[in-house]
């Protein structure tokens, strides 16, 4: 593994833990030789996170949609920025360039950039790790809905089982570094039933 995509609010949110968590995982990533790739932002969780790993010493690849360089304040101080025409260039280069992927806090942005790489993991599209650090129980209630789709028949468990979770940075990094994708694609068993 080379580099980590790192999905995260653009806000800060309503607690110090959450600032603190993004530093501690920056850090974790320098620590691990790992290179973040994330949004290019300087707002929110966002910036925080491509401050601290730039401080540690490490590499920060930014990807920003032209329309949101100003809104989300284009950070001037990284690795690499890259200006990308629109949101689906963003994710596609954004996941092209990342080994794995991890959801810290954040709101709708963050899920749905969280989701769309866990449901392309799914598909077999992908077979990278997906993961959230799961800071002061901020995604049990996701982690409970998903349970939720299981046992509901709507998901496999071998399919929430690709979801890595940890409350450590550390921890979580190691995870994404054993992580064995699932042998079968989602449509395996349906196949064998037709
Ligand atoms: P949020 O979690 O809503 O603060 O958003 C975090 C990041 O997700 C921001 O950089 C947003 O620009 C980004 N974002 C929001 N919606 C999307 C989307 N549909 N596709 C890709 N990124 C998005």
């Amino acid at each position: 593994m080379k580099a980590v995509c790192v999905y995260c609010g653009s806000s800060n949110g309503a607690k110090p833990l959450y600032r603190d968590a993004a530093k501690a995982f920056g850090r974790a990533l320098v620590a691990a030789n790992l290179s973040l790739v994330y949004g290019g932002g300087k707002v929110g969780l966002m910036g925080v996170i491509a401050d601290e790993v730039m401080a540690a010493g490490g590499r920060a690849i930014g990807v920003i949609p032209e329309l949101l360089v100003d809104k989300e304040v284009g950070h001037d101080g990284l690795s690499e920025l890259h200006v990308v025409p629109d949101m689906h260039h963003r994710k596609k280069m954004m996941a092209n360039l990342s080994d794995a992927f991890v959801a810290l806090p954040g709101g709708a942005g963050t899920l749905e950039e969280l989701f769309e790489v866990y449901t392309w993991a799914q598909l077999g599209y992908h077979h990278k790790a997906v993961a959230v650090l799961n800071i002061d129980g901020f995604y049990d209630p996701l982690i409970s809905l998903l349970g939720h789709t299981v046992q509901e028949g709507f998901m496999r468990q071998a399919y929430f089982d690709i979801l890595q979770i940890d409350t450590d940075p550390a921890a979580l990094i190691a995870k994404l570094q054993r992580y064995q994708p699932p042998v079968a694609d989602k449509w395996a068993d349906r196949r064998e039933r037709v």
